[in-house]
């Protein structure tokens, strides 16, 4: 008989991973501080001292503008929120072009939609899976105003060649930063190459606040323009002597004094937050660096890698067993993962159907854009045939379970033979 676990063996990991935990002490003491103090937001909507804020964000906003050596940090409730505002502070409108990648959390491309601007979708690298340069370059066209690079999984997009290209053509480069707030390329730390960054503190991320985010720029225009969108800018432009009105139609993005002082606290430990993460990627990386078919995460020379997620790329060719049967065998063993990531973002609904804002299509009567299965194929094939991933956010993984995560990886692999035989009975192809 068998001993793998989707044959009736014994899981190389009984039972499932324990969530990951990350509050502690002294987040307590902080949120019981704030709940003493009876203001849990200290904003205000109109002109004045506390149109920035109360004094937990305040200091929260100062800590972050240190720790990524920046000349302006601005808290939001989400980086979703933050990647709306980013791309209002920018200016764009309707009909406007942002180069987006496919290959990230929809509220990147949902970003631009928001002002009537037209996400334009650039396939990613095959190795590090951000936005490619040249594909970038591609698409650029008169109406081009941004390109938006995500470091996805925590590893550093080309940055420093895409701030080049963008400054070249007189476009903005945001960094939806989500998942990389330590990553470095060539030294500087993302979030900070382009001309904003935007970094989620969502309860999934590094560190978190439960829900939030933080804007950071070393542009003393767009700070304003940042802050005026968080917080109902129409009232306050005069007083923020903003004279360009394109976009001060303000949201309520605003952090709570409860997120800031958590977040505080979190952000003081984010080297051992994400070096939690990176020593479990790694072990894993190291594990599977010998077995053939199986590729772990290629770091960029000049690069430091976050590992929000770990991936490994299947080469079904070398393994003769399809993706979904391995899948499904490394799962029983208690490995716990997905195939592929999101789908590539142009194949959702709202971009097959041409329907956003309104019923009548726009903004979409604004391109002849048009979207559909193959318009990125390495982002297709990534998602469809290759990737696997895991995510050491999620859990909390001591050493002697990292050492069984690589277990069960070299298990599965190692009975590639039997597996092929499964895949003949499932009538399974890849
Ligand atoms: C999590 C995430 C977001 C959204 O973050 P929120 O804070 O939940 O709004 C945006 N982009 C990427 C790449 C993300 O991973």
């Amino acid at each position: 008989m068998s001993n793998l676990a989707i044959l009736g063996g014994d899981a190389v990991i009984a039972g499932p991973l324990p969530p990951y935990r990350s509050m502690g002490e002294r987040e307590r003491a902080a949120v019981i501080e704030v709940v003493e103090s009876d203001c849990l937001s200290g904003f205000f909507g109109s002109p004045g001292p506390r149109f920035q804020g109360g004094p937990r964000v305040l200091a929260f906003e100062e800590a972050w503008r240190q720790h990524y050596a920046v000349d302006f940090a601005v808290s939001v409730n989400s980086a979703t929120s933050g990647l709306y505002a980013a791309m209002g502070a920018i200016g764009i409108g309707p009909g406007d072009e942002v180069i987006v990648p496919p290959w990230t959390m929809s509220a990147t491309a949902m970003a631009p939609l928001i002002y009537g601007a037209i996400p334009v979708f650039a396939d990613v690298e095959p190795d590090y899976f951000c936005i490619d340069p040249r594909a970038a370059r591609a698409e650029i066209t008169p109406r081009t105003r941004a390109i938006v690079a995500v470091n996805l999984f925590g590893h550093p997009a080309a940055l420093r060649e895409l701030r080049e290209l963008a400054d070249e053509r007189g476009i903005f480069l945001i960094e939806d930063n989500a998942q990389a707030p330590s990553a470095r390329e060539n030294g500087r730390p993302c979030g900070t190459i382009g001309h904003l960054g935007v970094f989620s503190l969502n309860y999934h991320k590094h560190i978190h606040t439960g829900e939030g985010g933080m804007c950071v720029t070393n542009d003393e225009t767009l700070a304003r323009r940042l802050r005026l969108i968080r917080n109902h800018a129409e009232n306050a432009v005069e007083w923020m002597e903003m004279d360009d009105l394109a976009n001060m139609v303000g949201f309520n993005f605003r952090m709570t004094e409860l997120s800031a002082a958590v977040g505080m606290v979190q952000l003081a430990a984010i080297d051992e937050h994400v070096g939690r993460r990176q020593r479990l990627a790694e072990a894993l990386s190291e594990g599977v660096r010998d077995l053939d078919g199986l590729t772990p995460p290629p770091v960029r020379d000049g690069c430091t890698h976050d590992y929000y997620c770990w991936t490994v790329r299947y080469d079904v060719e070398t393994m003769n067993v399809s993706r979904q049967t391995f899948s499904d065998a490394l799962a029983a063993e208690g490995f716990p993962h997905s195939l592929g990531y999101v789908p590539p973002l142009y194949l959702l609904p709202l971009f097959r159907e041409r329907t956003a804002i309104g019923g009548g299509g726009f903004p979409f009567t604004l391109t002849n854009r048009s979207y559909g299965k193959g318009l990125c194929p390495i982002t297709e094939r990534l998602h469809e045939k290759e990737a696997m991933v895991f995510q050491p956010c999620a859990f909390t993984v001591d050493d002697e379970v990292t050492e069984k995560l690589a277990e069960a990886l070299r298990k599965v692999h190692a009975a590639a033979p039997e597996l092929a035989a499964y895949d003949r009975e499932k009538g399974r192809a890849d």
